[in-house]
């Protein structure tokens, strides 16, 4: 079922505080699979559609429960929680992982529109990524049987001024580390990377908190804010099995994406930092659109000889095997409800739209231990 390798999903927040403040307009609306934007300098016109995966209306109509969790006020509209995400995108994640797939889940979008929301997550409302770390645990709790052993390990990276930054440690060699590209399978990877055992959910739960702040106090020393940066959580889950006199060994990489934010920077005025910052981004993030825009050439048979663009950036290296080779992939897009940020917004309908039409073939990871 190639065709089912890519799924996409928007998500429209609802309002902040500024846009309330300065009465913002509603520029999105959903319908069933539906997305429509609406020019706000032409909101007479027909709006424009989009149609994905899913379409999650989160903008309104939740109630805030006494636990602080957010939940669909049934009675008023159809507000997609975090758990409605999870049960759509994240069962799946778990069910390929077990399956012997690897996957990616990456979420697109700019600065503000929701992409740690949906990723992460705040305070209860956990996102999709420890949802599906806690799950993991518990269904290798519940699956638990003589002849399987698990194996789960972790790591997380950060990819800023294409310089690659383990999160897992405080030291930070200069220039970062070095991606190689692996002589057997072709795919790239960062050399010296801390790929860390753990033993449960709490463990994860741990090195997140570790990665994040890591995070944060390089981007302080930077000068610079985490939204300038794409940050990669990696898990590897392996399933040994054991059979009467020999063993099988099934392996899933899970890919877990917050990209920097899209928006394109302007470059008047930005200077050193900021405008090799911004340059890096606007090439990471475009090189992503060419390797998503070929590998969709190639899915709709438009061209005959492609060359996909992967070595265009550090991101896309990294990406590779998570864009076109052996993975399931789920996206997110989020979306900014507000009608100051038409043009952006526009823009990742535009991308989320692209990423839908790439097929890719998929084929289990299970292999006879010598
Ligand atoms: P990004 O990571 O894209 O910069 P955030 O995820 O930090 O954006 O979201 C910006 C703000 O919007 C946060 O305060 C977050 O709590 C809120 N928000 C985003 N998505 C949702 C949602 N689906 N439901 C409720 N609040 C949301
Ligand atoms: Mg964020």
């Amino acid at each position: 079922m190639p065709e089912e390798s890519i799924k996409v999903a928007v998500r429209v927040r609802p309002f902040n505080q500024r846009e309330k403040d300065r009465s913002a307009k509603l520029i999105i609306k959903m319908q069933g699979k539906s997305t429509f934007i609406i020019d706000p300098k032409a909101p007479q016109d027909e709006p424009k559609q989009f149609s994905f995966d899913y379409s999650y209306w989160s903008h309104d109509g939740f109630v805030e429960l006494p636990s602080g969790i957010l939940e669909a006020d049934n009675s008023l509209s159809p507000y997609a929680s975090q758990q409605r995400v999870f049960d759509d995108l994240g069962r799946d994640v778990l069910k390929n992982a077990f399956d012997g797939f690897n996957c990616s889940l990456f979420a697109y979008g700019q600065t503000g529109s929701g992409k740690s929301y949906s990723m992460i997550g705040y305070g209860v409302n956990h996102g999709i990524v420890p949802i599906i770390c806690d799950e993991l645990f518990r269904e290798m709790q519940n699956k638990k049987d003589k002849s399987t052993r698990y194996e789960v390990s972790f790591s997380m990276l950060e990819i800023y001024n294409e310089q690659v930054r383990d999160l897992l440690t405080k030291e930070f060699p200069k220039g970062g580390l070095s991606v190689r590209q692996h002589p057997t399978s072709g795919y790239f990877y960062p050399q010296g990377l801390r790929i860390l055992p753990v033993g449960s959910y709490n463990d994860i739960e741990l090195r997140i908190s570790e990665g994040t702040e890591n995070r944060t106090i390089a981007a302080t020393n930077m000068n610079a804010t985490s939204s300038r940066a794409h940050t990669v959580v990696t898990i590897y889950f392996d399933q040994i099995i054991k059979m009467d006199r020999s063993e099988t060994k099934k392996t899933s990489v899970i890919n877990l994406v917050d990209l920097a934010g899209s928006e394109r920077v302007s470059n008047t005025g930005a200077t050193g930092d900021r405008l090799k910052e911004s340059t890096n981004i606007n090439k990471s993030l475009s090189a992503l659109g060419n390797v998503i825009s070929a590998l969709a050439d190639i899915s709709l048979g438009t061209k005959r000889k492609i060359v996909i663009p992967y070595r265009e950036s550090v991101l896309t290296k990294l990406l590779q095997n998570a864009l076109g080779g052996n993975s399931k992939t789920v996206m997110i897009a989020a979306l900014s409800p507000a009608d100051v940020n038409y043009d952006e917004t526009l823009s990742t309908l535009r991308f989320a739209d692209r990423v839908k039409r790439i097929k890719n073939t998929v084929v289990v990871n299970e292999n006879p231990i010598e």
